[in-house]
Protein backbone atom coordinates (compact mmCIF):
# COMPACT_ATOMS: atom_id res chain seq x y z
CA UNK A 1 0.00 0.00 0.00
CA UNK A 2 0.93 3.50 -1.06
CA UNK A 3 1.51 5.64 1.91
CA UNK A 4 0.74 9.90 1.86
CA UNK A 5 0.08 12.20 4.14
CA UNK A 6 -0.62 15.92 4.72
CA UNK A 7 1.79 18.13 6.86
CA UNK A 8 0.70 21.40 8.68
CA UNK A 9 0.11 22.91 11.87
CA UNK A 10 -2.59 23.31 12.44
CA UNK A 11 -3.77 20.00 10.42
CA UNK A 12 -6.76 18.82 12.43
CA UNK A 13 -9.09 20.45 9.77
CA UNK A 14 -7.74 19.22 6.62
CA UNK A 15 -9.97 18.07 3.97
CA UNK A 16 -7.31 16.34 1.76
CA UNK A 17 -7.36 12.79 3.25
CA UNK A 18 -11.24 12.41 2.26
CA UNK A 19 -10.55 14.02 -0.94
CA UNK A 20 -7.49 11.40 -1.73
CA UNK A 21 -8.80 8.06 -0.42
CA UNK A 22 -11.72 9.19 -3.12
CA UNK A 23 -9.77 9.79 -5.99
CA UNK A 24 -8.06 6.55 -4.70
CA UNK A 25 -11.29 4.63 -4.57
CA UNK A 26 -12.21 5.94 -7.76
CA UNK A 27 -8.68 4.80 -9.99
CA UNK A 28 -8.13 1.56 -7.92
CA UNK A 29 -5.35 2.84 -6.52
CA UNK A 30 -4.11 1.24 -2.61
CA UNK A 31 -3.10 3.85 -0.73
CA UNK A 32 -2.90 5.70 3.02
CA UNK A 33 -3.50 8.77 3.14
CA UNK A 34 -3.16 10.88 6.99
CA UNK A 35 -2.68 14.27 8.40
CA UNK A 36 0.56 14.63 9.79
CA UNK A 37 0.93 17.97 12.53
CA UNK A 38 4.53 18.67 12.31
CA UNK A 39 5.76 20.82 15.64
CA UNK A 40 6.63 24.51 14.47
CA UNK A 41 10.39 23.96 14.98
CA UNK A 42 9.88 20.77 13.45
CA UNK A 43 9.33 20.35 9.94
CA UNK A 44 12.15 19.03 8.30
CA UNK A 45 12.88 16.14 10.77
CA UNK A 46 8.49 14.96 10.74
CA UNK A 47 9.12 14.99 6.39
CA UNK A 48 12.97 12.89 6.70
CA UNK A 49 11.45 10.45 8.93
CA UNK A 50 8.03 10.31 6.89
CA UNK A 51 10.39 9.41 3.86
CA UNK A 52 12.41 7.28 5.85
CA UNK A 53 9.69 5.12 6.96
CA UNK A 54 9.04 4.16 3.21
CA UNK A 55 6.45 6.74 2.26
CA UNK A 56 5.77 7.96 -0.96
CA UNK A 57 4.61 11.27 -0.83
CA UNK A 58 3.63 14.62 1.36
CA UNK A 59 1.19 17.51 0.67
CA UNK A 60 2.57 20.32 2.71
CA UNK A 61 0.23 22.89 4.09
CA UNK A 62 0.36 26.41 6.30
CA UNK A 63 3.37 27.36 7.28
CA UNK A 64 5.43 25.07 6.00
CA UNK A 65 5.28 25.52 2.30
CA UNK A 66 8.46 27.67 1.63
CA UNK A 67 10.41 25.83 4.33
CA UNK A 68 9.90 22.90 2.18
CA UNK A 69 10.13 24.74 -0.78
CA UNK A 70 14.26 25.61 0.69
CA UNK A 71 14.82 21.70 1.25
CA UNK A 72 14.27 20.50 -1.97
CA UNK A 73 16.72 18.98 -4.40
CA UNK A 74 14.84 19.14 -7.35
CA UNK A 75 12.24 21.52 -7.88
CA UNK A 76 9.58 21.91 -10.83
CA UNK A 77 9.47 25.20 -12.94
CA UNK A 78 6.22 26.16 -11.53
CA UNK A 79 7.54 25.54 -7.77
CA UNK A 80 10.82 27.55 -8.67
CA UNK A 81 8.63 30.65 -9.75
CA UNK A 82 6.58 30.18 -6.55
CA UNK A 83 9.69 29.63 -4.29
CA UNK A 84 7.28 27.30 -2.01
CA UNK A 85 6.27 23.90 -2.60
CA UNK A 86 3.05 21.55 -1.37
CA UNK A 87 3.87 18.33 -2.72
CA UNK A 88 7.03 16.51 -1.81
CA UNK A 89 8.21 12.85 -3.18
CA UNK A 90 11.56 11.09 -2.74
CA UNK A 91 12.94 9.80 -6.32
CA UNK A 92 16.48 8.51 -6.53
CA UNK A 93 17.52 9.59 -3.18
CA UNK A 94 16.37 13.44 -4.00
CA UNK A 95 13.57 15.22 -2.56
CA UNK A 96 11.67 16.50 -5.31
CA UNK A 97 9.09 19.43 -5.28
CA UNK A 98 5.95 21.14 -6.79
CA UNK A 99 3.28 23.61 -6.38
CA UNK A 100 -0.39 22.23 -7.58
CA UNK A 101 -1.82 25.13 -6.22
CA UNK A 102 -1.59 27.25 -9.27
CA UNK A 103 -3.00 24.71 -11.21
CA UNK A 104 -5.66 23.62 -9.06
CA UNK A 105 -6.96 27.68 -9.15
CA UNK A 106 -6.70 27.56 -12.79
CA UNK A 107 -8.35 23.91 -13.33
CA UNK A 108 -11.52 25.40 -10.72
CA UNK A 109 -11.68 28.53 -13.12
CA UNK A 110 -12.29 27.26 -16.08
CA UNK A 111 -14.41 24.67 -14.69
CA UNK A 112 -16.34 27.55 -13.80
CA UNK A 113 -16.63 28.38 -16.99
CA UNK A 114 -14.74 31.81 -16.38
CA UNK A 115 -12.13 33.01 -18.88
CA UNK A 116 -9.07 33.45 -18.32
CA UNK A 117 -7.17 34.84 -21.43
CA UNK A 118 -6.94 38.46 -22.05
CA UNK A 119 -8.31 38.66 -18.73
CA UNK A 120 -7.29 41.78 -16.53
CA UNK A 121 -7.01 39.97 -12.58
CA UNK A 122 -6.88 41.66 -9.33
CA UNK A 123 -5.21 39.15 -6.66
CA UNK A 124 -5.83 40.36 -3.03
CA UNK A 125 -2.74 39.54 -1.08
CA UNK A 126 0.65 38.65 -1.68
CA UNK A 127 1.59 35.56 0.56
CA UNK A 128 2.25 31.95 -0.61
CA UNK A 129 -0.81 31.22 -2.52
CA UNK A 130 -0.51 33.91 -4.43
CA UNK A 131 3.14 32.83 -5.25
CA UNK A 132 1.17 29.86 -6.42
CA UNK A 133 -1.00 30.98 -8.56
CA UNK A 134 0.69 33.75 -10.39
CA UNK A 135 2.63 31.83 -12.71
CA UNK A 136 -0.35 29.37 -13.96
CA UNK A 137 -2.66 32.58 -14.32
CA UNK A 138 -0.46 33.97 -16.68
CA UNK A 139 0.46 30.71 -18.66
CA UNK A 140 -3.81 30.31 -18.85
CA UNK A 141 -3.19 33.39 -20.58
CA UNK A 142 -4.10 36.53 -18.38
CA UNK A 143 -3.21 40.00 -19.94
CA UNK A 144 -2.78 41.46 -16.71
CA UNK A 145 -2.39 40.66 -13.14
CA UNK A 146 -2.16 43.26 -10.16
CA UNK A 147 -1.06 42.34 -6.92
CA UNK A 148 -2.54 44.46 -4.02
CA UNK A 149 -1.35 43.32 -0.61
CA UNK A 150 -1.39 45.54 2.82
CA UNK A 151 2.56 45.47 3.08
CA UNK A 152 3.48 46.92 -0.74
CA UNK A 153 7.07 45.60 0.17
CA UNK A 154 5.71 42.10 -0.21
CA UNK A 155 4.03 42.36 -3.52
CA UNK A 156 7.31 43.95 -4.95
CA UNK A 157 9.54 41.48 -3.87
CA UNK A 158 6.58 38.77 -5.04
CA UNK A 159 6.66 40.37 -9.01
CA UNK A 160 10.52 40.67 -8.56
CA UNK A 161 10.63 36.74 -7.83
CA UNK A 162 8.36 35.78 -10.36
CA UNK A 163 9.05 38.34 -13.53
CA UNK A 164 11.59 36.39 -14.46
CA UNK A 165 9.85 33.72 -15.30
CA UNK A 166 6.53 35.32 -16.84
CA UNK A 167 7.08 36.78 -20.34
CA UNK A 168 3.58 38.10 -21.60
CA UNK A 169 1.67 38.91 -18.70
CA UNK A 170 1.86 42.72 -17.23
CA UNK A 171 2.47 42.08 -13.52
CA UNK A 172 1.82 44.85 -11.46
CA UNK A 173 1.23 46.02 -7.39
CA UNK A 174 -0.63 48.72 -5.70
CA UNK A 175 -1.51 48.94 -1.68
CA UNK A 176 -4.80 47.18 -0.40
CA UNK A 177 -5.95 50.60 0.48
CA UNK A 178 -5.88 52.18 -2.78
CA UNK A 179 -7.65 49.46 -5.31
CA UNK A 180 -9.77 51.45 -8.16
CA UNK A 181 -10.38 49.86 -11.65
CA UNK A 182 -12.01 47.80 -13.51
CA UNK A 183 -11.44 43.84 -13.63
CA UNK A 184 -13.02 40.97 -15.13
CA UNK A 185 -11.90 38.96 -12.41
CA UNK A 186 -10.83 39.50 -8.60
CA UNK A 187 -9.21 37.06 -6.19
CA UNK A 188 -8.86 36.86 -2.60
CA UNK A 189 -6.13 35.19 -1.29
CA UNK A 190 -5.94 37.09 1.78
CA UNK A 191 -6.14 35.15 4.60
CA UNK A 192 -8.47 37.96 6.02
CA UNK A 193 -11.74 35.85 6.09
CA UNK A 194 -9.86 33.24 7.99
CA UNK A 195 -9.16 35.43 11.20
CA UNK A 196 -12.97 36.48 10.66
CA UNK A 197 -11.65 40.35 9.65
CA UNK A 198 -12.98 41.55 6.40
CA UNK A 199 -11.52 43.86 3.40
CA UNK A 200 -13.46 46.33 2.16
CA UNK A 201 -14.36 46.51 -1.52
CA UNK A 202 -14.32 50.55 -2.24
CA UNK A 203 -17.20 51.64 -5.06
CA UNK A 204 -14.72 52.77 -7.45
CA UNK A 205 -13.39 49.17 -7.71
CA UNK A 206 -15.55 46.98 -10.09
CA UNK A 207 -15.11 43.66 -11.49
CA UNK A 208 -17.15 40.45 -13.37
CA UNK A 209 -15.96 37.37 -11.09
CA UNK A 210 -15.19 36.95 -7.41
CA UNK A 211 -13.17 33.93 -6.69
CA UNK A 212 -12.39 33.37 -2.41
CA UNK A 213 -9.12 31.02 -2.17
CA UNK A 214 -10.71 30.21 1.61
CA UNK A 215 -13.64 27.92 2.35
CA UNK A 216 -15.62 26.36 4.50
CA UNK A 217 -15.89 30.04 6.44
CA UNK A 218 -18.41 33.12 6.21
CA UNK A 219 -16.64 35.03 3.41
CA UNK A 220 -16.96 39.19 3.70
CA UNK A 221 -15.30 38.80 0.25
CA UNK A 222 -18.05 36.62 -1.30
CA UNK A 223 -21.17 38.82 0.47
CA UNK A 224 -19.86 42.27 -1.29
CA UNK A 225 -19.57 40.37 -4.05
CA UNK A 226 -22.83 38.88 -4.16
CA UNK A 227 -24.76 42.43 -3.54
CA UNK A 228 -23.02 43.70 -6.61
CA UNK A 229 -24.73 40.69 -8.61
CA UNK A 230 -20.88 39.12 -9.21
CA UNK A 231 -20.68 35.29 -9.79
CA UNK A 232 -18.63 34.15 -7.04
CA UNK A 233 -16.78 31.03 -5.96
CA UNK A 234 -14.86 29.74 -3.06
CA UNK A 235 -11.48 27.78 -2.90
CA UNK A 236 -13.30 24.48 -2.75
CA UNK A 237 -12.68 23.77 -5.88
CA UNK A 238 -9.24 24.99 -5.86
CA UNK A 239 -8.41 22.46 -3.16
CA UNK A 240 -10.07 19.85 -5.34
CA UNK A 241 -8.09 20.65 -8.00
CA UNK A 242 -4.38 21.23 -6.34
CA UNK A 243 -5.22 17.47 -5.04
CA UNK A 244 -6.18 16.26 -8.09
CA UNK A 245 -3.06 17.34 -9.51
CA UNK A 246 -0.88 16.55 -6.58
CA UNK A 247 -2.27 12.92 -7.01
CA UNK A 248 -1.24 13.30 -11.05
CA UNK A 249 2.61 13.82 -9.84
CA UNK A 250 2.53 10.90 -7.57
CA UNK A 251 0.32 8.42 -9.04
CA UNK A 252 0.22 9.15 -12.70
CA UNK A 253 -3.99 9.11 -13.06
CA UNK A 254 -6.11 11.68 -13.32
CA UNK A 255 -8.94 11.43 -11.16
CA UNK A 256 -12.65 12.31 -13.05
CA UNK A 257 -13.57 15.29 -10.74
CA UNK A 258 -17.02 15.35 -12.27
CA UNK A 259 -18.56 12.26 -10.94
CA UNK A 260 -17.12 13.39 -7.26
CA UNK A 261 -18.73 15.38 -5.00
CA UNK A 262 -17.62 16.88 -1.92
P1 LIG B 1 -0.08 33.82 4.00
O1 LIG B 1 -0.12 33.84 5.49
O2 LIG B 1 1.15 33.42 3.30
O3 LIG B 1 -0.49 35.31 3.44
C1 LIG B 1 -1.57 35.98 4.00
C2 LIG B 1 -1.92 37.21 3.15
O4 LIG B 1 -3.11 37.79 3.68
C3 LIG B 1 -0.87 38.31 3.16
O5 LIG B 1 -0.86 38.93 1.90
C4 LIG B 1 -1.40 39.27 4.24
O6 LIG B 1 -0.98 40.59 4.05
C5 LIG B 1 -2.87 39.16 4.00
N1 LIG B 1 -3.70 39.49 5.16
C6 LIG B 1 -3.85 38.77 6.29
N2 LIG B 1 -4.75 39.37 7.10
C7 LIG B 1 -5.16 40.50 6.47
C8 LIG B 1 -6.08 41.53 6.80
N3 LIG B 1 -6.75 41.54 7.95
N4 LIG B 1 -6.26 42.54 5.92
C9 LIG B 1 -5.58 42.53 4.74
N5 LIG B 1 -4.70 41.59 4.36
C10 LIG B 1 -4.49 40.58 5.23
O7 LIG B 1 -1.33 32.90 3.59
P2 LIG B 1 -1.50 32.05 2.25
O8 LIG B 1 -1.09 32.91 1.11
O9 LIG B 1 -0.86 30.71 2.40
O10 LIG B 1 -3.07 31.79 2.22
C11 LIG B 1 -3.97 32.85 1.89
C12 LIG B 1 -5.40 32.32 1.82
O11 LIG B 1 -5.54 31.38 0.77
C13 LIG B 1 -5.87 31.61 3.08
O12 LIG B 1 -7.22 31.95 3.28
C14 LIG B 1 -5.74 30.14 2.73
O13 LIG B 1 -6.63 29.32 3.46
C15 LIG B 1 -6.13 30.19 1.26
N6 LIG B 1 -5.60 29.05 0.48
C16 LIG B 1 -6.50 28.22 -0.13
C17 LIG B 1 -6.07 27.15 -0.89
C18 LIG B 1 -7.09 26.28 -1.54
O14 LIG B 1 -6.71 25.20 -2.05
N7 LIG B 1 -8.34 26.67 -1.58
C19 LIG B 1 -4.64 26.86 -1.09
C20 LIG B 1 -3.76 27.81 -0.43
C21 LIG B 1 -4.25 28.86 0.34
P3 LIG B 1 0.43 41.13 4.65
O15 LIG B 1 1.50 40.64 3.71
O16 LIG B 1 0.27 42.60 4.66
O17 LIG B 1 0.53 40.54 6.04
Amino acid sequence: MKQFAVVGNPIAHSRSPEIHVAFAKQTHIDLSYDRILAPLDGFETTIKDFFANRGDGLNITVPFKEEAFALCDVLTERAKAARAVNTLWMQNGQLHGDNTDGAGLVNAIHALSWSLNNRRILILGAGGATRGVVLPLASAGAKEIVIANRTVARAESLVDDLSAFIKNTELQTIALDQLTGHFDMIINATSASLSGEGITLPETLTFDHAYEMAYGKPSSFIDQAKERGVPTADGLGMLIGQAAEAFYVWNGLRPNLSTLHF
